[in-house]
């Protein structure tokens, strides 16, 4: 364990079992021309790339001496135990699981350690009856908050039809993340009716009360997630992931950069660490997160702002 001078909240990672709903590519739009695609042609495509996406993160996994996951079957209690033990290790307050299984699964995976581990809600806001599964497992399951892919919706993120939901996020009083941008790892998908934070701008006005968090420094979108946040005071940016997508923007910018942009212009109450953890044997990035506390004490952070950006920023969206 290292001495930072705070504690730590990790507000983004993910616990390492299949989702059932995840970064799955809109139907919709596919469907109509997979009409005009042959099933050879089809799984030409898909081979290609795959091969390319393959190469993309064993490259990703190189620069970062990652290794590739575990490929090893392992129950939910012995992950859990893992992960227990890598909190432990690194003297992390709270770990936040965004995706898990599914609410029910990731419910009972954090209820073994209650003291570490924070579970989000995870569905799809437009699905008839997304209220209640919300209300339900927040009240009754103990989920914390709701987390979206919004790039792997079939709908318009401001959609009416997900207008219950962020009622239920509204009076349950939650924070609800929401990833837009480039999803995936190399290879991923670039082009959604969502990818611009921006697409949530009348969702937040609207539900002004909600706090919503936008991962990964904007993943490709800062200035349509600064845009959002100029606009909505109750919009947040989560630090997490290796954000590797700065390398394909056309400037020259880095992680340092960005967070002294989010710092000069909606400040450290509105930013939020986190890892993108998951698998092992990786477990904790730690890598990412001590990058970035160089990062803020080089841009002269002050105590109280790598204290807001590391827990207590966390902490008030929980309410913990
Ligand atoms: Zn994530």
């Amino acid at each position: 364990m290292i001495e930072h001078g705070f504690e730590i909240i990790d507000f983004h990672s993910h616990f390492p079992v299949p989702t059932d709903f995840s970064g799955r590519q809109s139907p919709g739009p596919e469907n109509e021309k997979s009409e005009h695609l042959t099933k050879a042609r089809s799984e030409e495509s898909k081979k290609i790339l795959s091969d390319y996406a393959q190469k993309l993160r064993a490259e990703w996994r190189l620069a970062h001496g990652f290794h590739a996951p575990e490929t090893e079957e392992m129950s939910d209690e012995e992950l859990a135990e893992k992960w227990s033990k890598e909190v432990d290790r690194y003297g992390i307050d709270k770990v936040v699981f965004v995706t898990g299984g599914g609410n029910e699964r990731l419910a009972n995976i954090v209820s073994r350690y209650p003291d570490k581990f924070i579970g989000f809600a995870h569905h799809n806001p437009h699905e008839k009856g997304a209220d209640n599964l919300l209300r339900k497992s927040v009240n009754e399951m103990g989920l914390r908050g709701y987390k979206i892919i919004a790039p792997a919706l079939d709908t318009p993120i401001d959609h009416p039809s997900a207008y219950p939901t962020w009622e239920a996020a509204a009076d349950l009083e939650i924070p609800v993340l929401i990833h837009f941008g480039v999803l995936g790892g190399g290879g991923g998908v670039s082009q959604h009716v969502n990818m611009s934070p921006l697409s949530l701008h009348d969702v937040a006005r609207d539900f002004a009360s909600v706090q919503f968090v936008i991962p990964h420094l904007g993943c490709g979108y800062v200035r349509e997630l600064l845009h959002l946040m100029w606009s909505c005071p109750n919009v947040h940016v989560d630090t997490s992931g290796s954000n590797q997508w700065i390398r394909w923007m056309p400037e020259e910018i880095t992680v340092k950069s960005l967070l002294r942009k989010y710092l000069e212009t909606v400040g450290h109450e509105r930013i939020i660490f986190g890892s993108d953890s998951s698998w092992f044997p990786r477990g904790f990035s730690v890598r990412y997160f001590e990058d970035q506390v160089r990062d803020l004490r080089e841009l002269n952070a002050s105590n109280d702002q790598m204290e807001a950006i590391f827990n207590g920023n966390a902490r008030k969206l929980l309410k913990l």
